[in-house]
């Protein structure tokens, strides 16, 4: 859930815990991303371990939308358990959470990397996969992008979110904190990133929500294209 930085040899704790949505709001979910934490050019082989061939062609798509975007890297989806990324919908864990990008490499073989909450909304699960394959990518949150324009009203965000499965610190660390350091490869604030939370307006001083993305954006596209073009 630390999108700013991670220590080398500790293990990695998971990158996101998307928070329910507050009421009023649809399902929360350019750029922003870590680049100590890409992949190298080549091929990635994802495992997918899930409960049924919905599922995995949900994923399977959301994936080729990122693929479409990363001419650097190459994906061998295979079922099972042995992949770089590990992807599980395991319902002894909980959650919707990826580990940031290379960060996988620290993670324990018989661990996944990613885990999805089952979910038998197509459109909102799909969503959902694209957010946290962005994080396994290296992308972190669209709306802690330090360029964001975002007027939180900070005490109706920590009511809205915190809970007890969602503390008041994983609010903070992953909606209002504002990532810093020479790691990150920042560009223009995007509303529309599929990295950005969905809410609603009455959280924030203007009254301006931000609707659930479901599809990669321009700037995503953009981003991922940067990150990962052919020659880095
Ligand atoms: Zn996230």
């Amino acid at each position: 859930m630390r999108v700013t930085s991670q220590n080398s040899g500790t293990p990695p704790s998971p990158a996101d815990n998307e928070p329910p949505a507050p009421a009023g709001a649809s399902r929360a979910k350019r750029g922003l991303a870590d680049t100590r934490r890409l992949w190298p050019p080549g091929v990635i082989t994802v495992a997918l371990d899930l409960r049924d061939q919905k599922s995995s062609a949900l994923v399977v798509d959301a994936i080729r939308e990122w693929a479409h975007n990363t001419p650097a890297l190459q994906f061998r989806i295979v079922s099972g358990r042995e992949g770089d990324i590990r992807i599980s919908d395991d319902e002894g864990l909980k959650g919707d959470w990826s580990v940031i990008g290379t960060d996988a490499d620290n993670v324990p073989l018989s661990e996944p990397t990613m885990h999805l909450d089952r979910n038998d909304d197509s459109k909102t699960f799909r969503a959902t996969v694209l957010h946290e394959f962005g994080h396994a990518l290296g992308l972190l949150h669209e709306h802690q992008n330090p360029e964001h324009t975002i007027n939180w009203k900070k005490e109706a965000v920590y009511k809205a979110y915190a809970s007890d499965n969602f503390p008041k610190e994983l609010v903070y660390s992953q909606i209002l904190e504002l990532p810093v350091g020479d790691h990150l490869g920042v560009t223009t604030y995007d509303s529309k990133s599929v990295m950005h939370y969905a809410y609603p307006g009455y959280i924030t001083h203007d009254g301006k929500g931000v609707d659930a993305n479901n599809w990669l954006s321009d700037g995503d596209k953009a981003i991922a294209r940067k990150l990962y073009r052919l020659t880095r």
